[in-house]
């Protein structure tokens, strides 16, 4: 089976296609991030409008990568993220299975930014223990097979990029805040402030990052106006975000007794958090997962992925275009047995 992928939750355009015996054979990605600078975050209606111009040329270019295939069927995203920025993807999927005759099917973001690992390589056997962190999710999740996801733990307030987001624009730095705090944090001393790391001493596994967030205000606001003293708070701060989910992976570990972490999620990208994370793996003994740099952040190769391993859900008929701004990832269920 061959898959074409959409993804237009947020603020990226992108598509991809995925085949069963190749792997993936061809993604490609738009990001709106100049398009939102100068509001200093996502402007859900321009990121609507740039769908409607970007998603069509990026379908095109990855179908004439893949040496137009003959498709199998088509998987969007259908949520959660931006009803609007979804909508378009959701149309623009239900409208070229109806003209070319295919099923299509609407996929979870999440369970899309979950299962990216099994694009690369040396893919996780289930179960694992998944941490996903993104700009709208921190969540702890254990993983028996495609659509069977046990919620763990998750943030009681603001997601980890969030909390980066929201941080980098104390420090003065642009939109997407999180890999500008990163380059900051490179020049500077990780233990120049003892930021708390929340909820570490209590037991359970969720987290709390606002108490974080307000850290990082006070001490900007007693440290002097240079780029150096912000680069301390900018490290000081990274080291207590991952010393925070490196604690909790270990305890989600240990509680569900599974050796194995898939690390997935924007945030996953960051370099500081997987250091922290490969020495924990290599002191306790666990395998450590995590997807390529590019498909950590939003991408359409999670999206065609998770269309072909629910291929059995792909009814065919006319699909409706459906966009949900919320959708539990616990709902999902697993893909219909093959027949
Ligand atoms: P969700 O998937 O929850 O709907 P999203 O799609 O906006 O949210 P992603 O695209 O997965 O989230 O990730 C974007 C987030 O990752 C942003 O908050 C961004 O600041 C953060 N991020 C990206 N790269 C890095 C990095 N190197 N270090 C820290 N944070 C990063
Ligand atoms: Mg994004
Ligand atoms: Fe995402």
């Amino acid at each position: 089976a061959i898959i074409l992928g959409i993804e237009s939750s947020c603020d990226e355009s992108a598509a991809a296609v995925y085949d069963g015996e190749r792997g993936l054979i061809a993604h490609a990605l738009h990001s709106q991030v100049a398009l939102h600078a100068d509001y200093g975050g996502v402007v859900p209606e321009l990121a609507s409008r740039d769908h409607i111009r970007k998603l069509t040329p990026l379908i095109e270019r990855v179908l004439a990568e893949a040496g137009q295939p003959a498709l199998t069927g088509i998987a969007y995203t259908r949520g959660p993220g931006l009803v609007g920025a979804l909508l378009v993807g959701a149309s623009i999927a239900a409208g070229l299975g109806m003209s070319r005759g295919l099923p299509v099917l609407g996929v979870h973001h999440m369970e899309g930014h979950l299962l990216s690992p099994l694009l690369e390589p040396a893919p996780p056997a289930f179960p694992f223990v998944a941490l996903l962190v993104s700009g709208g999710h921190t969540l702890l999740v254990r993983v028996d097979g495609v659509g069977r996801y046990t919620p763990l733990g998750q943030s009681l307030d603001d997601a980890v990029g969030e909390a980066f987001d929201k941080s980098a624009k104390m420090l003065g730095l642009g939109y997407p805040g999180g890999p500008a705090l990163a380059r900051l944090a490179e020049s500077g001393c990780a233990d120049a402030h003892d930021f708390p790391r929340p909820m570490v001493r209590r037991p359970g596994l969720d987290f709390s990052f606002s108490g974080l967030k307000t850290a990082v205000m006070l001490a900007i606001k007693a440290a002097p106006d240079t780029t150096a003293a912000r680069a301390d708070i900018a490290a000081s701060f990274e080291q207590a975000v991952a010393d925070t989910l490196v604690a909790k992976c270990a305890r989600a570990l240990d509680q569900t007794g599974i050796g194995r972490l898939v690390v997935a999620g924007g945030v996953g990208a960051n370099r500081r958090l997987r250091a922290a994370l490969e020495s924990r793996a290599a002191r306790d003994g666990f395998d450590l997962y995590f997807p390529r740099a590019e498909f950590c952040t939003d991408n359409a190769a999670m999206i065609a992925l998770v269309g072909w391993l629910r291929r059995t859900d792909m009814a065919p008929g006319i699909a409706p275009a459906e966009a949900v701004a919320r959708w539990p990832l616990a709902e999902l269920t697993p893909p219909a047995a093959v027949s």
